[in-house]
C-alpha cells in the first residue's frame, strides 16, 4: 500500500499495524537494509497506540529456513535452552484440556504442558524444528504448516482449544489483528491465551540490535512496549489482559556468559597477554553487577496473559 500524504502534515504516513491510527517514520532511527532479501525498511511509530513497526510490512517466510540466525541453528540441532520468557505460564497454570502452541519451535513448551496434563498440539513454519519436536519430545500432534491452513482444518473438524500460546511469534506478524482474530476463532469460550514478545525497551537493546539482525526485519516487524502490547490485545477483543516483564538472567548465568566472552576473546591474544584474561576472569563477578541491575530494571521480554470473550461479557 503506498504511503499517503495527509493535508495537515508534510510527513508521509502509513496505516498502523495494530490500530486505526496513521504512523510516520521515526527519523531518529536509520532505515534497515536487510541483506537477506535486499530490502530497505523504515521504522514507523504510531502516535495513537505507541506501536513501532517496520515498513514495508510484509513477512518473508524464507528467512525461517535459511538458518540465518543463531536461534534457528540451535532449534534445528535440538540444543536450544528452555525459553525463560515462557516460565510465567507454568507459575499460573490451572486446569487442563487441549493446548495449542503456535510457533512451537522444538516443542519445549508443549512438552512441559503435556507434563502438566494438557493434550499438546503445535504448529510451526519451520520443518526442521518440527522434526526435533517429534524426535526429542515424542510430540505426535505437531506439524509444519501455516496458521491459515491449520485454522481452516480446525474450522472443518470443529477442534477448539482451552489454552493457546504463542511465544516470540507476535513480533513476526505483518497483520497482527488478523493473526489474533484467527487465534480467537481457534479457542473455546473463555480460552486462556498466553505468550511473549521482546521488550523493545530492554537493557542494551541497541547493542543487541547492532550485534545481531534478529530483532530487525524481515525477522521481527513489530516492536512492543507494555502499553502498545496491551492496547493491541484489548483492541483484538481479549479480556483480562495482563502484561509482565520477564527474562532477567540469574546472577550466576551472567557471570558464566561473561567468562565465556572473556575466554573467547582471549583465545586470539598473544601469550604475554594471558595475565589480562586471568584478571578479567577474576573480575567477572564485579563486572556482572551492571548487567544484573540493568536486566532487572528493563527485562528482555514482555509476557502476556488474557482470555477470549465469554458469553456473559461478550
Ligand atoms: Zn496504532
Amino acid at each position: 500500500m503506498p504511503a499517503a500524504m495527509p493535508a495537515e502534515s508534510a510527513k508521509p504516513t502509513v496505516p498502523c499495524a495494530a490500530c486505526a491510527g496513521q504512523a510516520h517514520a521515526d527519523e531518529a532511527v536509520r532505515p534497515h537494509h536487510a541483506p537477506h532479501n535486499d530490502q530497505t525498511y523504515d521504522l514507523q511509530r504510531c502516535p495513537v497506540c505507541g506501536l513501532q513497526f517496520w515498513w514495508p510490512l510484509k513477512a518473508d517466510p524464507s528467512v525461517y529456513e535459511t538458518e540465518g540466525f543463531e536461534a534457528y541453528v540451535d532449534y534445528h540441532s535440538g540444543a536450544r535452552p528452555f525459553p525463560r520468557w515462557s516460565e510465567p505460564l507454568f507459575h499460573s497454570l490451572n486446569g487442563s484440556g487441549t493446548a495449542l502452541d503456535i510457533g512451537c519451535g522444538d516443542g519445549a513448551v508443549l512438552s512441559r504442558l503435556a507434563a502438566a496434563g494438557f493434550d499438546p498440539h503445535g504448529i510451526d513454519l519451520d520443518t526442521k524444528s518440527v522434526r526435533v519436536a517429534r524426535e526429542k519430545f515424542g510430540l505426535r500432534n505437531v506439524t509444519a504448516r501455516t496458521l491459515d491452513d491449520y485454522a481452516a482444518e480446525c474450522a472443518r473438524t470443529g477442534i477448539r482449544f482451552d489454552l493457546i500460546t504463542f511465544f516470540e511469534v507476535l513480533e513476526h506478524q505483518d497483520s497482527p489483528r488478523g493473526f489474533l482474530s484467527q487465534v480467537a476463532a481457534l479457542g473455546n469460550e473463555g480460552c486462556s491465551i498466553a505468550g511473549s514478545v521482546p521488550n523493545r525497551d530492554r537493557f542494551l537493546a541497541r547493542l543487541d540490535r547492532r550485534l545481531s539482525d534478529g530483532d530487525l526485519p524481515p525477522h521481527h516487524f513489530l516492536w512492543f512496549s507494555e502499553n502498545s502490547l496491551a492496547s493491541l490485545l484489548t483492541h483484538a477483543g481479549f479480556e483480562e489482559v495482563s502484561i509482565s516483564k520477564v527474562g532477567a538472567l540469574p546472577f550466576s548465568s551472567i557471570v558464566t556468559k561473561l567468562r565465556a566472552i572473556v575466554a573467547r576473546k582471549a583465545s586470539s591474544w598473544p601469550i604475554q597477554m594471558r595475565w589480562v584474561s586471568k584478571f578479567l576472569e577474576l573480575m567477572t563477578p564485579l563486572l556482572a553487577i551492571v548487567p544484573w541491575v540493568g536486566m532487572r530494571a528493563a527485562p528482555s521480554h514482555l509476557f502476556f496473559k488474557c482470555r477470549t470473550a465469554t458469553k456473559s461479557t461478550a
